[in-house]
């Protein structure tokens, strides 16, 4: 059975303690920061932060607002970015679980190209080239246990399981905060794993927060992608 996850922004309260198990469990550096004037700390993914919460202060019915946003791979179910590397031993998906792998032979694929085809701005390289990413704790998972970022959530925000019943939870959590929240909503669940449930307009959390160019699906930026490259060389040519 794949897996999925459940990322409940509404109950999220910016804790960080699953950016930095991610952090100890894949025993990645910390980064050097500084003040950028937001408590987002790093200011934004890199090769070595595979979660980050994001966070915004929004003006929302008059009222200020903290929305925060604990961002990774979403472990698409048509993955672009392994579609565009086109080699298995570098991208790949786990048949088991669905999660998409990138291994150290993404050095050397073109990475700007792989990067420009994720809909969710995820993958970052390192200065050879090399690519990574959210791996979904694949050595956890394969061994029983939980991805250490949902392990570590104190407040249920994070939540995975069989994809069916993740799917499950997410409409339950979904019509349990309606009330609350009217605007509330689901973000691509039918195209990826880690699906967020956000309590506004999902622009006002992160720019990539839904998949790029929203009126297509995953599957169709691919194809057009696809149809398009082509003309694209042509075109380069003939300059
Ligand atoms: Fe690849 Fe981006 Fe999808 Fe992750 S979110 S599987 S990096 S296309
Ligand atoms: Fe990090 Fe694992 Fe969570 Fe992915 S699933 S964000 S690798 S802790
Ligand atoms: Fe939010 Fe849970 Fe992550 Fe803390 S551990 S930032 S509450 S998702």
């Amino acid at each position: 059975m794949s897996k999925s996850f459940l990322i409940d922004t509404t109950v999220c309260t910016a804790c960080r303690g699953c950016q930095i198990a991610c952090k100890q469990w894949h025993n990645l550096p910390a980064e050097k920061t500084k003040n950028w004037g937001s408590y987002q700390n790093p200011a934004d993914l890199s090769f070595n932060t595979y979660k980050l919460v994001r966070m915004r202060e929004e003006i929302i019915d008059g009222k200020l607002k903290w929305l925060f946003f604990p961002d990774q791979c979403r472990h698409c179910l048509e993955p672009p970015c392994q579609d565009t590397a086109g080699e298995p031993t570098a991208i790949f998906t786990d048949q088991a679980t669905g999660a998409v792998i990138y291994t150290c032979n993404t050095k050397g694929l073109d990475a700007d190209e792989i990067i420009e085809s994720c809909p969710y701005d995820i993958p970052r390289k390192a200065s050879d080239g090399t690519l990574a990413k959210c791996d979904m704790c694949l050595d956890r998972v394969e061994n029983g246990l939980l991805p250490i970022c949902v392990k570590t959530c104190p407040v249920g925000g994070m939540n995975f399981g069989d994809r069916n019943e993740i799917l499950s939870l997410a409409q339950k959590r979904l019509a349990g905060v309606k009330g609350k929240y009217p605007q509330a909503m689901l973000l691509d669940p039918d195209d990826i794993r880690v699906i967020y449930l956000v309590a506004y307009d999902p622009n006002l959390y992160h720019d990539s927060a839904v998949a790029s160019n929203s009126t297509l699906n995953i599957t169709r930026q691919v194809a057009l992608r696809k149809m398009f490259r082509p003309l694209t060389n042509i075109t380069s040519h003939l300059l």
